[in-house]
């Protein structure tokens, strides 16, 4: 596999980073992930725009402009061939001398970024899908800056491990009763016809594709409901999903146990991954 790193193409293997890198000893970065679809970027604007703003939000300077990022994208997928699968992007605050809780001044140290490229030919044609996720609800721990797309992982992954450990695909997390987001997506149940899922703000990350999805529900005529909802709402839901960019619109058929309604994936549900796939195709560019 080819890999980016601070400017070159390289084998995988001859990639390096220094252990003095801030997004390696303190988590000093943020990242994004791009699907590819037939070889193409799947709503790559929105995803540079977060790019900006988690980067402006940690005062770390934009590395490259719109156009270079594309570039290295395209670049990526072409020398590795990706039909259906993804590119990840990480920018960190790069490596001073020395280990410091102070920011390193930015004349002296340059961000680090790192491209690659993942396959997944299982992407669109998900078994995962047909079957929908079943969650468990665990408390949300993490920080108070979840708007901001950093490569702090461990709570989710964390919370991926209880699930898992429980027999459930994902953890939804908890916070004052209400449901914040998955673990690595943005949650949603369906009662009556009606979409809910809790509003933009720095408790949850503002999801590409969530974006995405709430404009395709109002074109068409969905009803959406942007709010707080609890974890007993939940439980009684006529459907439940969640998204991202790498799952689309994943149906969820259970909630701690619990089957919504008949325990499979639900027709709006599935209906918002079709819209999904076919209009997000049409936009890739
Ligand atoms: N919430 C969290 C916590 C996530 O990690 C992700 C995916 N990175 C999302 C939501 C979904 O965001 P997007 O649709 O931009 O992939």
């Amino acid at each position: 596999r080819i890999v980016y790193v601070n400017g070159d193409y390289l084998p995988e293997t001859e990639a390096k980073v220094s252990i003095f890198d801030r997004g390696f000893l303190m988590a000093d970065g943020v990242y994004e992930v791009t699907t590819v679809i037939d070889g193409k970027l799947i709503d790559f604007d929105g995803h540079f725009t977060r790019l900006e703003r988690s980067l402006n939000e940690l005062d770390i300077a934009n590395p490259m402009d719109r156009d270079a990022w594309l570039d290295v994208h395209r670049e990526l997928v072409a020398q590795n061939g990706i039909e259906l699968g993804m590119v990840y992007l990480q920018v960190t605050r790069g490596a001073p001398g020395d280990r410091d809780f102070i920011f390193p001044d930015p004349e002296t140290t340059t961000p680090t970024v790192v491209l690659f490229t993942q396959s997944n030919a299982a992407l669109v044609e998900s078994p995962k899908a047909k079957k929908g996720i079943k969650v468990v609800t665990i408390d949300d721990l993490r920080w108070g800056r979840r708007d901001i797309k950093t490569v702090q992982l461990l709570y989710p992954s964390m919370g991926k491990m209880m699930a898992l450990k429980q027999g459930a695909d994902d953890a939804w997390m908890v916070q004052d009763g209400a449901i914040t987001e998955g673990t690595s997506n943005n949650a949603y149940i369906i009662k009556d016809g009606k979409i809910v899922t809790r509003a933009l703000s720095n408790d949850i990350l503002h999801g590409i594709t969530r974006a995405a999805v709430l404009r395709f529900a109002r074109e068409a005529q969905m009803q959406v409901e942007e709010r707080n909802f609890t974890v007993e709402e939940a439980k009684s839901a006529d459907e439940a999903f969640v998204t991202s960019a790498s799952t689309f619109v994943m149906p969820v058929v259970a909630i701690d146990g619990a089957d919504l309604g008949s325990g499979t994936p639900g027709p709006l549900a599935t209906r918002l991954r079709e819209i999904y796939l076919e209009e997000s195709r049409k936009a890739a560019i």
